[in-house]
């Protein structure tokens, strides 16, 4: 390949259920910040919740369509299956406790290509892992949360999801976008991006074959895409043409304001998008107040009222009595308004 390939991943969004049991996980337990408060451009009715750290570095992004009476998602091939999260060496006992303390299910501690992993799922289902690795991230300690600096998630790690034959996968992941295979470890074949830290750190995607698996489908509880970061727009208009060129289709750059993105679908069917580095979440807020209110991009603007009108209130409630009904899911997601 003559393209220089993504730096690392920049975000994962995943599709939640309730919004308001959505910040209460992830920045009252996870103690991530939430960076930016905002609408599904092609949904506004729907939130987009952005967590990261301190300052919403791209690489530490887990955003968020909370979804409350959408189905759950299912899983099976062309879906990531778990999400790794970053976590400095030696913090897994203390997040261990942490999660059953608030009464997550966890999964025993776990090796994984020789690193140390505690996988579990959050309130609506969504698997992840955290993964204790070194620190090449850019990131800025949130003060305001649960979690003390020392043990707090570092950023994205990486991903994996199976995958029904990974050969048109392997060729274009190494061909388009400069993945490199690194090895394999019970069924799941780990592909790296080059970078300077010894460490594979956000730049991680592992597939299993799955030959006979069946079709996942988007639902709660399930990642909706993985956004790989590019540099500027000179370096995505590459890699777009390269994904071009490999018959994969991509869209036309999409302005999201906090960066620019392309989406496709690779071979095996998992969603991608490149998403730019800049400009940032603090074009449109001061850094210190992120997330505090509902930032529109420009051309929702004129339909703030409408749109206030329709969201739900995320101030916290009292957590649902045990036993009480569930709403019942009343909506299937559809794949066209889902980025
Ligand atoms: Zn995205």
């Amino acid at each position: 390949m003559n393209t220089q390939p993504p730096i690392g991943l920049h975000h994962v969004t995943a599709i939640a259920g309730d919004p308001v049991e959505n910040l209460r996980f992830y920045q009252g337990v996870m103690g991530l910040r939430l960076v930016k408060k905002s609408v599904n451009q092609d949904d506004p009715a729907t939130y987009h919740l952005f967590y990261a750290d301190g300052e919403g570095h791209p690489g530490t992004d887990l955003t968020f369509f909370p979804w409350a009476h959408a189905k759950p998602g299912t899983p099976g091939v062309g879906v990531v299956q778990e999400t790794y999260l970053t976590v400095p060496p030696g913090t897994l006992e203390a997040w261990e406790a942490r999660l059953l303390a608030a009464g997550v299910r966890v999964d025993p501690i776990t090796r994984r290509f020789g690193e140390r992993a505690l996988p579990f799922a959050d309130p609506h289902g969504l698997r992840l892992a955290l993964v204790e690795g070194p620190d090449p991230f850019a990131f800025t300690p949130w003060h305001e949360g649960p979690v003390p600096a020392a043990e707090q998630v570092r950023g994205l790690h990486g991903a994996r999801a199976p995958l029904r034959d990974i050969a048109p996968s392997e060729s274009f992941l190494t061909e388009v976008m400069g993945f490199e295979r690194v090895g394999e470890e019970n069924g799941w074949v780990r592909f790296v991006l080059p970078g300077p830290a010894d460490s594979g750190a956000g730049r991680i995607l592992d597939v299993r074959q799955d030959p006979d698996g069946r079709r996942g489908a988007w639902g709660v509880g399930s990642v909706h895409h993985l956004a790989w970061t590019v540099a500027d727009d000179e370096h995505q208009a590459a890699l777009r043409e390269a994904v071009e060129r490999a018959g994969r289709r991509p869209s036309e750059v999409i302005d999201r304001f906090w960066f620019r993105s392309v989406y496709f679908m690779e071979p095996g069917g998992v969603l991608f998008e490149l998403a730019t580095e800049g400009p940032g979440f603090a074009v449109d807020e001061d850094p210190a107040a992120l997330g505090e209110r509902l930032i529109l991009p420009p051309w929702l603007e004129p339909f703030r009222p409408r749109i206030e009108a329709v969201l739900p209130d995320l101030a916290d409630r009292p957590a649902a009595a045990a036993g009480a009904p569930a709403a019942a899911p009343t909506a299937t997601v559809d794949p066209a308004v889902t980025r």
